[in-house]
């Protein structure tokens, strides 16, 4: 049985949820991340004093009245030596957006927010799009009967983005353990072969 898509990415380690991952890339405590995540207020407001109690799962640090008389904006801005009018283009954006187009999307960390230095940061972003593209010409050839003959035997190809050619692409690869694609559920209803 050949690996499935799910066989290449499968956890092997938990995974932190998204309040934790957007707060580690911003250098922000949790809970004031997760105050914005919940209540959709915007980046560069400062937080209500009264959004903090809701989390209650969550420590609450000292220096927390601090977040509702600085905006997170400011704070991480400073960190990232943003003047004045670089911090304008966050202005009633979410932190979702903020960690979207300004961690994922590179625009933040084009000073070196964190000693990302640019150059690493924003083909990571491409490296993205660029996978996305060819999973979808992979689908494409596979359903030609002309071309599908002509897909290479191996399941795994990785390029890095960041070195030139020449690259071993192809890697053997094998069904990873405890994948869904060996769940008995799973295979009943999408078969095995399919998978
Ligand atoms: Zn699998």
């Amino acid at each position: 049985m050949d690996p499935c898509l799910a066989c290449l990415y499968w956890p092997t380690r938990p995974r932190p949820n998204r309040h934790e991952l957007i707060a580690a890339a911003l250098g922000q405590h949790q809970l004031r991340v997760l105050s914005h995540m919940v209540t959709g207020h915007a980046v560069n407001v400062p937080l209500p004093p009264d959004v903090l109690p809701i989390m209650r799962d969550i420590p609450t640090p000292s220096e927390a009245h601090l977040w509702s008389q600085r905006s997170l904006l400011d704070d991480v801005a400073d960190t990232a030596g943003l003047d004045a009018a670089a911090r304008e283009r966050w202005h009633g954006c979410t932190i979702d957006q903020l960690y979207r187009d300004g961690i994922c999307g590179g625009a933040l960390v084009t000073t070196t927010l964190q000693g990302v230095p640019q150059e690493v940061v924003v083909p990571v972003a491409h490296q993205s799009a660029l996978a996305g593209v060819l999973l979808a010409a992979q689908l494409l050839v596979a359903s030609d009967p002309d071309l599908a003959p002509r897909r290479p035997e191996s399941t795994e190809v990785r390029y890095d983005v960041l070195q030139g050619l020449p690259q071993v692409l192809a890697r053997p690869r094998k069904v990873t353990t405890g994948c869904l694609c060996q769940d008995p559920d799973f295979q009943e209803v999408f078969g095995a072969s399919e998978v």
